[in-house]
């Protein structure tokens, strides 16, 4: 059966699409950490990051930067921090989050309630930022 992720990148569920080449996504977490929080997926179902094959995994991680480059662009942090959990989804993903102290990365921090018309919103500075880099 297709993973949850899988649905978002064939489009059957909705998403807050930030980025996508051939072969990755970015979408927005629906419980985000921070304005930013975003999700980087292989378009090939694979739950175990470490199952990719190192060429996967290296392009993957080039997407993330410059997926990484345009959520520090419309939402400047000091970093964007980067951590793979991936024990509620079974499809390998990425979280990037714009962050100002460390304690911004623990997940177990209150999620941020956003308004579909925020998470649009955040989408579309991402985007622009994302459109940008590759104009
Ligand atoms: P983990 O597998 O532990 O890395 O967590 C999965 C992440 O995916 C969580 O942060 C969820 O909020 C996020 N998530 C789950 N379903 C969706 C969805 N439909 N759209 C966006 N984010 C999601």
């Amino acid at each position: 059966m297709a993973t949850i992720f899988s649905k978002i990148i064939a489009g059957e569920i909705p998403s807050y699409k930030v980025a996508e080449d051939d072969r990755f996504y970015a979408f927005l977490d629906i419980n985000p950490l921070a304005k930013g929080h975003t999700l980087v997926v292989p378009k090939r179902e694979v739950d175990y990051i470490f199952d990719l094959t190192d060429e996967e995994l290296a392009a993957m991680q080039v997407f993330a930067k410059r997926v990484a480059l345009a959520i520090r662009q419309a939402f400047p942090c000091k970093k964007v921090g980067q951590a793979v959990i991936g024990l509620e989804v079974p499809h390998a993903h990425i979280h990037l989050i714009p962050i100002q102290k460390e304690s911004d990365m623990i997940f177990s921090n209150p999620k941020l309630k956003l308004t579909d018309e925020e998470f649009r919103s955040v989408a579309a500075a991402i985007q622009s930022a994302w459109a940008a880099q590759h104009a």
